[in-house]
């Protein structure tokens, strides 16, 4: 059966879809203010490259933070979650779901900062079934596209703050706490709204979501290219001792 399944990746009857934005010293990262610490990003340090340092061999370190790119969240990020899985510890059968990929880009386009209610999703499941248990529930916002363009990307306002979509505090709630889901996909910084520090509690995303016990996909690429269900989303984190997060490079099977 699996072997089937990789006859059907060979010959094209199941696509493979890169769900990473690339990974470089320009990649969006998220700007706390101050008095806040903030991530390093992404940096390269190069090694050697066929030089003196190495004549036969190109090789980088590199710095990076837990949540740079394109990232995976795991419960211990938020203090509601502490007592929780870290990367290293989550089940490694949690790291593959199925993809419930709510389309809200049109209300997102019209509202920047546009928050995913309950009935957006008791609307994708009157069309397309109940969000089964082991599922990512990806929020649809078409930001992807402006995943390499930081300045809408991030979308400052003239008060100063990114305004970006996220979840409302009650879809959040009943994601976190009615349905099995294993976590939220978003392709924005964070899988919270940009404007979400100001909401009650803040970051209710996070707070609901790593409460539970479930995970954040950020900083998604080609979100624009799955159904609506039935893609397998594989979102594999560093196994990093007590980490908070890692940069992953997500895929997708689909069938079309
Ligand atoms: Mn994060």
């Amino acid at each position: 059966m699996l072997v089937n399944m990789l006859k059907g990746i060979i010959s094209g009857e199941i696509e493979v879809i890169d769900l990473a934005q690339p990974l470089n010293e320009q990649t969006p990262v998220i700007k706390l203010p101050e008095p806040f610490s903030n991530t390093s990003g992404f940096k390269y340090l190069r090694l050697s490259n066929y030089d003196d340092a190495g004549p036969g061999w190109y090789w980088n370190d590199f710095v990076a933070g837990e949540h740079v790119g394109t990232h995976f969240d795991a419960p211990n990020h938020w203090i509601t979650g502490r007592e929780r899985d870290g990367v290293d510890t989550i089940p490694i059968k949690n790291m593959i779901g199925e993809g419930c990929v709510i389309d809200v880009k049109e209300q997102c386009a019209a509202n920047p900062d546009y928050l995913l209610t309950k009935e957006d999703i008791l609307s994708f499941e009157q069309n397309y079934g109940h969000i089964p248990e082991q599922s990512w529930v990806i929020l649809y916002s078409g930001w992807g596209k402006y995943g390499q363009d930081p300045e809408k990307f991030f979308n400052i306002g003239l008060d100063g703050m990114p305004h970006t979509p996220g979840f409302s505090k009650e879809a959040s709630q009943f994601l976190a706490n009615e349905r099995d889901i294993l976590g939220v996909g978003v392709e924005t910084v964070g899988t919270d709204a940009g404007i979400a520090a100001l909401f009650d509690p803040p970051f209710p995303n996070h707070h609901y979501m790593h409460e539970a016990n479930r995970y954040g996909l950020v900083q998604l690429a080609n979100v624009d290219q799955l159904p609506p269900r039935g893609a397998i989303i594989i979102a594999t984190p560093l196994k990093i001792t007590g980490g908070s997060g890692s940069p992953i490079r997500p895929i997708a099977l689909v069938t079309r």
